[in-house]
């Protein structure tokens, strides 16, 4: 079964109470030149494993930080500072993928702040909505869409950067 990975602490709290119904994801591989667009890796119809960490060596996670702990029943864990409500596991729930989007990422000058996301569509690029920010932040999992903007500048598009950047959006319904 595919696997779908998360480790932003961002949107944890929406992981753990299923209200994350989606994911925001590169279209390029991370081994090639951002240019170079690929295929989407999940379809409509796919069922899909969601993890929290599924490369870490840990198999259980402080359900606060997200941090790695070394079995399922510590109340406070060594490697984090959380007096935490408890121990997540590393393998979630499996979902169906019921939504591909392609969107776009962008700055049109070096100069701009923040960046501008849209819907795909060539040159006419369709606008997102404020509404439609808020409702795709919310169901990523992200408290707003300014912290979803900050989330994606920090991680793929770095200050006075202006290419364009594709992402792919999963959505899913629970099982
Ligand atoms: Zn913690």
């Amino acid at each position: 079964m595919k696997i779908m990975s998360f480790s932003a602490v961002e949107i944890l709290p929406a992981l753990l109470d299923k209200s994350k119904t989606q994911t925001i994801r590169p279209a390029w591989s991370r081994f090639t030149n951002t240019d170079k667009q690929r295929k989407p890796y999940h379809k409509v119809g796919d069922e899909v494993r969601l993890m929290w960490k599924q490369r870490s060596k840990y198999r259980y996670f402080c359900s606060k930080c997200g941090i790695g702990c070394d079995n399922d029943t510590q109340q406070v864990t060594k490697n984090c500072e959380c007096i935490t409500i408890g121990v997540i596991d590393k393998t979630q729930r499996n979902v169906i993928i019921t939504e591909v989007l392609e969107i776009e990422m962008f700055r049109f000058e070096e100069e701009q702040e923040t960046i501008c996301v849209t819907y795909s569509g060539g040159e006419e690029r369709p606008t997102m909505t404020d509404k439609d920010m808020e409702e795709i932040a919310k169901r990523d999992g992200f408290n707003s869409s300014i912290d979803m903007i900050k989330y994606f500048e920090k991680n793929y598009i770095s200050k006075g950067d202006t290419s364009t950047k594709k992402f792919y959006v999963y959505r899913w319904r629970n099982k």
